[in-house]
């Protein structure tokens, strides 16, 4: 079991949930910061711990039952996304998991052991909570938003400002960032400063609640992949909540689609939600586009990579041709195409390229061959190495039939 946990529940049982409980688990936390210190690991690398819902109920005062009998078990070292319309409950569900919503009935587990037992505060703290637009405090500097919860749990001023600068770069923004207001980022820039945040809990369990609902799309792509490379080297317990689908299969290991009432509908890995949907509700919910998003999952195997006549820049050609040609540089990685019409005897140059569409890099899903062949000017989409160069081309024909025989 995680040792912050460990902690957390002996705090609860001796202290008793109204008991403050401040300033002694500060001195433990510091205790632990010093002692892993020591031994030179990453902090943020901690072992990760499995979540249950065992017949979870959350009905509030009003008579609303935000969540129905919800019985989920959350492996750990994986993202698992709740994924549903707007009220369905995915926030209430996550909010059990810190106790910043009590169930109505039913328990739910984290590392086997009942949340009920650990102190309130004390796990809020160590588990690592992303809100969409950040929630970040407004009149303090982003360094000393990342600081907060090192500070709480009583690290030194100087050692916590230390260690918010190291999340800074982990989440990919430059230090001279830190001095500055929430208000002076752009709005994916504050994305990465809560997720920095949150990482300074130095926890096993992440839970994030649309973190990037409010950034657009191509911003939100780019906050997707980094999570997925922090991911893959921290290997925490996260539950993202989202309410877009595309999202949903891109991040998550499972998929808890949910329906109104906060009923589980299923359950499973994107690729078994996308093929399979249950009923009408999930099939709906993943929608027409089910088909392409689950090219997601085939992979590209034993596709005969295309020759694709090409040429370097600044290099003469011989005469006219009929074809496109694709235009690389001395590293063999593509500049664009140049089509057929534009290609007669003298120099080819920059000005006369069209841009070359996505690549597609060997060995990803296939709908990213997809995507490449569908992007490109040619109608070929360039596959590339993993240093770039290209290797050949695929088309959208032979792809299709990958497909028919594939899903
Ligand atoms: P989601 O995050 O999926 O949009 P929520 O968990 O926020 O859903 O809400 C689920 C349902 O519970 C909704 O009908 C919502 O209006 C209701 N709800 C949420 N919080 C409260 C509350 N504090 N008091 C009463 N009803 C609430
Ligand atoms: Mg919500």
């Amino acid at each position: 079991m995680a040792r912050w946990y460990r902690r957390a529940i002996r705090r609860g049982s001796q202290a008793g949930p109204s008991a403050p409980v401040l300033v002694p688990t500060a001195r433990l936390s510091f205790q632990a910061a010093r002692s892993r210190g020591r031994r030179g690991a990453d902090p943020a690398t901690v072992a990760s711990v499995a979540i249950e819902f065992a017949n979870v109920t959350k009905r509030y005062p009003d008579g609303t039952v935000a969540v129905e009998d919800l019985s989920l078990t959350i492996e750990d070292g994986t993202i698992t996304v709740l994924v549903g319309p707007s009220g369905c409950g995915k926030t209430t569900t996550l909010r059990m998991i810190n106790r910043m919503v009590e169930p109505t009935s039913g328990t739910v587990l984290l590392d086997g052991r009942d949340v009920r037992e650990a102190d309130p505060p004390a796990l809020r703290r160590g588990i690592g909570y992303v809100i969409q637009n950040a929630g970040l405090f407004p009149h303090r500097t982003v360094l000393d938003n990342v600081a907060t919860v090192p500070l709480l749990s009583g690290w030194g001023r100087r050692r916590a400002r230390e260690r918010a600068a190291e999340l800074l770069r982990t989440v990919g923004l430059p230090a001279e960032l830190g001095r500055r207001y929430p208000a002076q980022l752009s709005g994916g820039q504050q994305q990465r400063v809560g997720v920095a945040r949150a990482l300074a809990a130095d926890s096993p369990v992440l839970l994030m609640d649309e973190p990037f609902s409010a950034v657009d799309p191509i911003v939100r792509e780019g906050l997707q992949d980094e999570l997925l490379r922090l991911q893959s080297r921290l290997g925490k317990t996260i539950v993202f909540v989202t309410h877009d689908v595309d999202e949903a299969v891109r991040l998550g290991d499972r998929v808890a689609v949910l329906r109104v009432g906060g009923r589980l509908a299923q359950y499973g890995t994107p690729a078994e939600v996308l093929r399979h949907p249950v009923d009408d509700f999930v099939a709906s919910l993943v929608g027409q586009d089910r088909g392409y998003r689950g090219l997601s999952f085939v992979d590209a195997d034993g596709i005969e990579l295309k020759d694709i006549a090409s040429i370097g820049l600044g290099e003469r050609l011989a005469g006219a041709t009929s074809d496109w040609l694709l235009v690389v540089n001395s590293a063999g990685r593509p500049r664009g195409w140049l089509p057929p019409e534009s290609i007669v005897d003298g120099e080819v140059r920059e000005g006369d390229l069209v841009a070359n569409g996505s690549l597609y890099r060997g060995g990803d899903p296939v709908r990213g061959a997809l995507d490449a062949a569908l992007s490109s000017p040619s109608g070929i989409g360039v596959v590339v190495a993993d240093d770039g160069r290209v290797i050949g081309g695929v088309t959208a024909r032979q792809l299709l039939d990958v497909i028919e025989n594939r899903t």
